[in-house]
């Protein structure tokens, strides 16, 4: 059965009767740019062709009532009675993306919806985005907002999806995920600069020149909601302090090392080093892609690596051994990606080379005695959109 027959059977099953229509959004993967977004820089996600699907149907009242295939049902609520860490528990993301669109203004009815993910679900690929951008884009359909029409819209969405996310599902992300999963086009990769919301289109195509992005999902858990990825955000706020910035996106590569040693300590120091880098990396690699050099690319992934390893500190023994499996298979570059501490890496790697470097990342893992890697191919899909069925 197809994953659109499936949430819509569960719609049917749990709602009686039919929804008003069926929607969808990608997750992500990030090439290049982590833990950029919420320093004012420069990101490069592409969109996924794995979506979120939302089954739904609007209420005459303000109760809230979802379902997701595979997860635990949730306890219906009103409107009324969402506030922050209000749910506690999955439906806090979709929960929270009606309270922010009301919140922004667009009055909202109460809903009734379900949801199936074919995106790994806390993988470091976004299913939260992408839950976030699925019942975006439905409320913005069904109540005629039409924020899906033209960028400037989705940009909207995209910022009203950020804020569920930061308040009511209480995690500190930046605006990376929700805009890869709105604002992408499909065949390229989405260059988000975080300091004023533009965005640049770069084509991603891997195809002609015999390569291939392979994702290796580590099974290593990973959660925004722990303490470290909010403590990598105060860091940068109190190097912020310290050297007088608003953002660090104010230092460019060359005041790097003058400023360092205004820092009070070494970690301040190494933080500051990788967002800064990192942000120049994003900028070569949107060179190094429209020059279809990709030998350049997978080097800058190479260097974001290490930096997110041994600066950011936000690496995992996983996510280190499947990007030096990759390399010595003959990956062009390779790198974790996500918010780190567990998730996914990244590999840039010949298409004849696909097997023998799954195979391979397999073995060094059962070896290691970590948990079995899922793999899959990322190519840059379509952003959220109203499904046709
Ligand atoms: P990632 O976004 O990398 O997958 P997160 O920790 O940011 O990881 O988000 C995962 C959380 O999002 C899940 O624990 C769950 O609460 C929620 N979520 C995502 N997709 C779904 C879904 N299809 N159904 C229910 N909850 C989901
Ligand atoms: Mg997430």
């Amino acid at each position: 059965m197809s994953i659109v027959s499936t949430v819509l059977n569960e719609f049917q099953a749990q709602f009686t009767g039919e929804p008003e229509g069926i929607w969808e959004a990608p997750g992500r993967v990030n090439l290049i740019g982590e833990h950029t977004d919420y320093n004012a820089g420069l990101v490069l996600p592409i969109a996924l062709p794995q979506r979120t699907y939302v089954a739904i149907r609007r209420r005459e009242d303000r109760k809230l009532r979802f379902v997701s295939v595979g997860m635990e049902a949730s306890q219906p609520l009103n409107l009324d009675e969402v506030e922050p860490g209000k749910p506690s528990s999955w439906e806090r993301y979709p929960v929270g993306v009606i309270w922010a669109l009301e919140e922004a203004g667009y009055p909202m009815p109460g809903v009734e919806a379900a949801f199936i993910s074919e995106v790994p679900v806390g993988s470091g690929l976004s299913s939260s985005a992408a839950i976030e951008g699925a019942i975006a884009a439905a409320m913005s359909d069904l109540c005629n907002l039409g924020l899906l029409a033209d960028d400037e819209g989705r940009a909207t969405l995209a910022n009203i999806c950020q804020r569920a996310e930061n308040h009511i599902a209480q995690a500190p992300t930046g605006g990376m995920d929700q805009a890869a999963s709105l604002r992408s086009h499909e065949g390229y990769a989405l260059n988000l600069d975080c300091s004023d919301a533009s965005v640049r289109h770069v084509p991603f195509q891997l195809e002609e020149a015999g390569l291939a992005l392979l994702v290796i999902d580590t099974q290593a858990p990973h959660s925004h909601t722990t303490g470290e990825y909010g403590r990598r955000r105060a860091d940068c706020e109190q190097a912020c302090a310290q050297l007088g910035f608003d953002t660090l996106r104010e230092i460019t590569p060359e005041m790097l090392e003058p400023l360092l040693p205004r820092l009070s300590n070494d970690r301040l120091r190494a933080r500051v080093r990788h967002v800064v880098t990192e942000t120049e990396r994003v900028r070569l690699a949107v060179l190094a892609m429209e020059a279809n050099d990709f030998a350049e690319l997978g080097r800058l992934f190479v260097d974001s690596h290490a930096s997110m390893r041994d600066d950011y500190e936000i690496s995992c023994p996983e996510l280190d051994q499947a990007v030096v499996t990759a390399l010595e298979c003959g990956a062009l570059g390779a790198r974790m990606t996500g918010g780190g501490f567990g998730g996914s890496a990244i590999a840039l790697v010949y298409t004849q080379s696909l097997d023998s470097t799954r195979a391979a990342i397999g073995e060094a893992f059962a070896a290691r005695g970590f948990s079995a890697p899922q793999f899959l191919i990322a190519q840059a899909g379509p952003p959220a959109q109203r499904t046709e069925y």
